[in-house]
């Protein structure tokens, strides 16, 4: 499971010795305040740690590298409480390789009309002093977030609280492992990608195994862990008789949480966060693995199947942005459509691997062929996803650059029963609707792997593209066809010519 408590976000502010001892003392009191109200509101999952008020490009310099060498540190939200000369800014920020906020507030919410004077006005003078400071940001053309308005605002702790969630995920991606088991799906093109290129840019690392190491975890599971996991399922779940126990297909859950037990050792072991499968490579494996995904995917590792290390990454970032958060995150294919008077729906789902998060009420857990890929017939868990807004995104390698595209989307009820369904499943309408998001998705290039989500939001993926320095396209209720296209002309522009800006 996931746990962001470990890591912690600094609360830097900026300031100079003009002002004497008096002032920064009363500073330094304001923001050891500020940062400890943050740290205890309901929108922050981090830590927040006060960092003394700096002064000199000296500390400032200091702190900066600081950061980057502190493993639990995410970030920082740099905060201007007076007039900070940016010029002092220009050494630390220029070797920062964190993400920071710039966070534009002031410790007063209001004038105090009948007692306003020169004093006041020195101590609460960020309304400048951020302004210089944002003026280097610019000039230096560092990504960051600026959020404005009084501290302690709800919609300022939301924001605040989105980008602390997106760095969470910007920080687990560095140095994190992903496993595959056999390589791509053959002939695919959405799911290949350059894998040197990732890890130089996003971070993550892809390492590839055969599917023969992976079997051999699975025969070395020890027979008391699959029974134990045996029962797990018979405990969890609604399981159908053919499975129980007595059932005349027992031995495939037996087989299937072996199978489940084999991937958990292998991938603790190795320390992974995320991993894919491929059904054209299952040599010694009796069935695709479908239940132990689900479980796996609950329980926070991303996934992406038939070779796809983007979307089982980006599924893993989408765990990590959404820890704590009611709604669940999954791998996701765009399967099959219900044109209607009543609007076009999409409706969502795999051959197996959706995740258990996304449940709405009872969890089936059953067995039946897999239509493709010529193995035992592989236990799965088949239930209906939450209704409600949600997102789905994908990312692409587009040869220059990565782009990640996302839809927002309402889940909404099956119109009918689906009883001969064997899959786990969502029915959706996309914003604004499927004519424009469908024909918006298919300029831009996106993939039919998602990572779909109830928890994150466009403003996640939004600050964590803006981190990852990795262009953001969103479809929504505001997409126009016409506008997207040329959203997509200007941004092949943009970042051809960035490169030598
Ligand atoms: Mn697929």
């Amino acid at each position: 499971m996931i746990d962001l408590k470990g890591y912690e976000v600094w609360f830097v502010t900026g300031s100079q010795h003009l002002y004497g001892p008096e002032v920064l003392k009363t500073v330094a009191e304001h923001s050891r305040e500020i940062a400890s109200f943050f740290g205890a509101s309901k929108y922050v999952p981090t830590q927040v740690v006060f960092k003394p008020v700096l002064t000199t490009p000296e500390s400032i310099r200091e702190l900066c590298l600081e950061a980057n060498s502190a493993g639990n540190c995410i970030g920082l939200i740099t905060w201007m409480h007076t007039f900070s000369p940016a010029k002092m800014w220009i050494a630390g920020l220029s070797l920062l390789k964190k993400p920071f906020l710039h966070l534009h507030t002031q410790y007063n919410r209001e004038i105090p009309w009948s007692e306003i004077d020169m004093n006041f006005m020195n101590l609460n003078q960020s309304a400048h002093g951020d302004r210089e400071f944002g003026f280097i940001g610019s000039r230096m053309r560092l990504n960051r977030k600026v959020v404005v308005g009084h501290w302690q605002d709800e919609d300022v702790q939301a924001s605040i609280g989105v980008w602390i969630r997106a760095a969470c995920a910007w920080a687990d991606w560095q140095g994190a492992k992903v496993a595959r088991f056999g390589d791509n799906m053959r002939d695919v093109a959405v799911t290949e990608g350059d894998k040197v290129e990732a890890q130089i840019r996003l971070g993550y690392d892809v390492y590839g195994y055969g599917v023969g190491d992976l079997v051999k975890s699975v025969k070395e599971a020890s027979d008391a862990d699959v029974k134990k996991m045996t029962q797990t399922y018979l405990d969890e779940y609604d399981v159908v008789p053919a499975l129980q126990p007595k059932g005349e297909k027992y031995a495939s859950l037996v087989e299937g949480a072996r199978i489940e037990v084999g991937m958990r050792n292998f991938l603790s072991a190795g320390n992974f966060k995320a991993f894919t499968t491929t059904f054209e490579d299952l040599h010694g494996l009796a069935q695709l693995p479908g239940l132990a995904v689900q479980r796996l995917m609950r329980d926070g590792f991303g996934f992406g199947a038939e070779g796809d290390w983007k979307t089982s990454a980006l599924v893993r970032a989408m765990k990590v942005m959404s820890a704590g958060i009611k709604g669940g995150v999954s791998f996701m294919e765009d399967y099959t459509y219900h044109f209607s008077a009543s609007g076009d729906k999409v409706l969502g789902a795999h051959m197996l691997e959706v995740c258990e998060s996304i449940a709405s009420g009872k969890v089936r857990l059953d067995i039946f062929p897999l239509s493709i890929g010529g193995k035992a017939d592989p236990v799965r868990l088949i239930f209906d996803a939450n209704t409600g807004p949600a997102i789905g995104a994908s990312i692409m390698d587009m040869g220059q650059r990565f782009r990640i595209v996302a839809n927002v989307v309402d889940v909404v009820p099956t119109d009918k029963p689906l009883p001969k369904l064997p899959v786990a499943r969502a029915l959706w309408l996309p914003r604004p609707n499927l004519k424009v998001a469908a024909a918006a998705w298919i300029y831009a290039g996106g993939a039919h792997h998602t990572s779909f989500s109830y928890a994150v939001t466009a403003d996640h993926l939004r600050d964590f593209a803006e981190m990852a320095n990795v262009e953001y396209l969103l479809i929504n209720e505001d997409t126009h066809i016409e506008e997207f296209k040329k959203e997509l002309r200007w941004n092949d522009l943009y970042y051809h010519l960035a490169k030598g800006i």
